[in-house]
């Protein structure tokens, strides 16, 4: 059975470095700090409540009906394991039967800035490592000494604990003792490595509220009111940022996961970090064929050559036994373990004479420590070697293996349905009426679906009919997380569409600042307890396309639980060979070719007539043209942004 993860908001401290002022009601952006931590924490999880001790009929009307505010059980500002203690006891009064398999989720109230994915990743990891406990864990700089090594910072108000923990947390507040950390010492504790430290920033002046509120209201904590209410217009569209802004604020990883052979893991998501159980290399070892030594023989700085003893042979797979005395080397291959004695390798090559026992060798050759590979210099004992999050390729599968692990745990795949709309299209192999299309966009999707790894649902052609809509859109709700559908939602397209998506859930149309792919319908539409995210695609096959590479698959990445970083591929520069016409105020995507140009540096020229209904533009191509939202006419010479489609699905 499915765990049920229950989202608790700490809201219940003095706030006592805040002057006392009850810390997640204070403003932050156009809400509050518990305000935007709801937001935050509400779509990762299957229910969520708030715990205060005070102005509880205030935070009542942020968390609004349905959610409970709860007050410690203990009373009297306990503090955060009070806190932790009356979220265990909520979720047992709330569980019933299903108390044994619920979790209790812990963030902050002044957490504004928490990470999506935190409900997804510590999941993850409690049921890697079995644990009682998952919490979060960050690399800090000291900023006084930028160049020092970082330390791990736990967080442990960032927790996804066991609700069966209840009666051992009981036994231990019985005690007297009141701290988290101390708690956690007696339990399995599973530690999950975040890259973003600042996600789990939290404020505790009012001076720091002030200076992170710009940010706040900049990151926009994105409710579904908010992607709603932003729909661009003709006058003023929105912009490709923004959009995407709104996307990945709202959409989340999923939780489960499997664990499946090395093989089968090729572009999967990796569920919980990969810790290295050895060092690799195991051994010291030599990266040369040569002759290993001992550093302090070699000729000293008076520039007489030395003359050493041949004692044996190492190769790889077969050391040399015993200790190598001074004056002595062996003759090594590359790979073979360093004999005992020995820390630096003399490359073969350079040694100025080879006798039959014996090596010479010049002074300045090579200095001592070369040309030796170190136990652990590939990966360390005990370090990450593969961080969560990660989408596997194939030098990752030959890491995993130079681990000796077999088999690793991954997220499930997506599902994801898609169907075409219009009354005009033609399904292949039916006669092609006057007026009519073949249906290509179903062909485009599945592939850069398919190429994404997602199980793909194809829902087929839907006439322009408002019962066949509501019934696609339905059936898609039961089986998928998201949904594709290309045509229907540009200007003139037929009213329903925009009614029956709003009927189905909260879908925002938006009028985007871009060419091509200007219109894009984007939320959750609800089936009963069913749900799943919709991506409504324009209906010309350029742009489906771009709009898919651009709002769906970043979107599709996170769900499937890569880090911000794998959703967005780095634009690459390449020189105009032309002149091409750019209006100011929308970014354009034009087809590309990019190749060396005559000084052997990339140049890129255009595909020719880039209509969005040219899809010959998108096969000719091999890159995207990203013309920015200000940016004018462009003189051939110019530097322009460009986005390969090798790399980028
Ligand atoms: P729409 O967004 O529904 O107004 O469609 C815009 C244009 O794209 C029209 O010319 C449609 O015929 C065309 N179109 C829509 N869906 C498809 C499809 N699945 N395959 C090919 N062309 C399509
Ligand atoms: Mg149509």
């Amino acid at each position: 059975m499915a765990p049920t993860i229950t989202g608790w908001i700490l809201a219940g401290g003095r706030g006592t470095r805040m002057g006392s002022v009850d810390k997640g009601l204070q403003p932050l952006g156009d809400t509050t700090m518990a305000g935007h931590v709801l937001a935050r924490l509400a779509p990762q999880v299957d229910a969520i409540a708030i715990n205060a001790n005070r102005n509880l009929a205030r935070y009542q009307a942020i968390a609004g009906p349905g959610v409970a505010v709860v007050a410690d059980h203990l009373g009297g500002y306990e503090g955060p394991l009070a806190g932790l203690q009356t979220g265990l006891l909520y979720c047992a009064a709330q569980g019933g039967a299903q108390a044994d398999n619920a979790l209790l989720l812990t963030a902050p109230c002044d957490s504004p800035f928490l990470p999506s994915d935190l409900a997804a990743r510590l999941h993850a990891a409690l049921v890697e490592h079995d644990a009682d406990l998952a919490l979060a864990v960050t690399l800090e700089t000291d900023p006084q000494a930028p160049g020092a090594e970082s330390r791990r910072q736990r967080h442990p108000v960032f927790s996804l604990l066991r609700a069966s923990l209840l009666p051992q947390l009981e036994q231990y507040l019985a005690t007297g003792a009141r701290r988290m950390e101390g708690w956690f010492q007696s339990l399995r504790v599973a530690e999950v490595l975040f890259d973003d430290a600042a996600a789990f920033r939290n404020i505790n002046t009012l001076e720091e509220l002030q200076r992170h509120a710009p940010a706040a209201a900049a990151t926009d904590i994105a409710t579904a009111t908010a992607t709603a209410t932003a729909t661009g217009s003709d006058n003023d569209p929105l912009s490709v940022d923004q959009a995407l802004r709104l996307i990945a604020a709202r959409v989340a990883p999923v939780v489960q996961t499997e664990t499946v052979a090395l093989r089968d893991a090729l572009d999967r998501v990796l569920a919980a970090d990969i810790i290295s159980p050895i060092n690799v290399p195991a051994y010291d070892n030599s990266a040369m064929d040569g002759y290993a030594l001992r550093g302090a023989d070699l000729p000293q700085s008076d520039g007489v050559p030395v003359t050493l003893t041949v004692a044996g042979i190492a190769y790889a797979g077969r050391a040399h036994a015993g200790t190598v005395e001074p004056g002595q080397c062996v003759r090594i291959m590359t790979g073979a373990a360093m004999p005992a004695g020995c820390d630096s390798v003399l490359p073969q090559e350079l040694a100025v004479a080879i006798g039959q026992d014996s090596v010479t060798i010049a002074a300045g050759s090579i200095a001592p420590g070369a040309n030796r590979r170190l136990a652990g210099e590939d990966l360390a004992l005990g370090g990450v070697a593969l961080a969560a999050g990660k989408l596997l390729r194939p030098a990752d599968l030959g890491l995993v293996a130079s681990l000796g692990i077999a088999e690793v745990t991954v997220r499930r795949r997506l599902r994801v349905a898609f169907f075409s709309t219009g009354d005009e299209l033609r399904a292949l192999g039916q006669p092609l009426d006057d007026g009519c299309v073949y249906d290509s966009n179903r062909y485009t999707l599945f592939g850069m679906l398919a190429r994404l790894g997602c199980e793909v649902i194809d829902l087929g052609i839907v006439r322009d009919d408002p019962a066949a809509l509501e019934a696609a859109l339905r059936t898609a709700c039961n089986g998928a997380d998201a949904i594709i559908t290309s045509g229907g939602v540009s200007e003139g397209a037929a009213d329903y569409t925009r009614d029956i998506m709003a009927l189905l859930g909260d879908v925002a149309f938006w009028k985007l600042a871009m060419r091509p792919g200007r219109p894009l319908a984007f939320g959750k539409v609800r089936d009963g307890g069913a749900s799943a995210w919709l991506f409504g695609l324009p209906g010309n096959p350029v742009a489906v396309m771009v709009s898919f590479y651009l709002f769906a698959r970043p979107a599709l990445l996170r769900m499937m639980g890569t880090t911000a970083a794998a959703a967005h591929p780095p634009l690459l520069r390449a020189r105009a060979a032309a002149a091409m016409r750019k209006r100011p105020g929308r970014t354009e995507y034009q087809r590309g070719i990019v190749a060396p140009g005559p000084d052997g540096a990339p140049q890129v020229r255009l595909t020719g007539a880039q209509g969005s209904g040219i899809l010959s533009s998108m096969t000719t191509a091999n890159c995207i043209v990203v013309l920015a939202h200000d940016q004018g006419n462009v003189a051939a010479g110019d530097l322009v942004d460009i986005l390969p489609f090798e790399g980028l699905i």
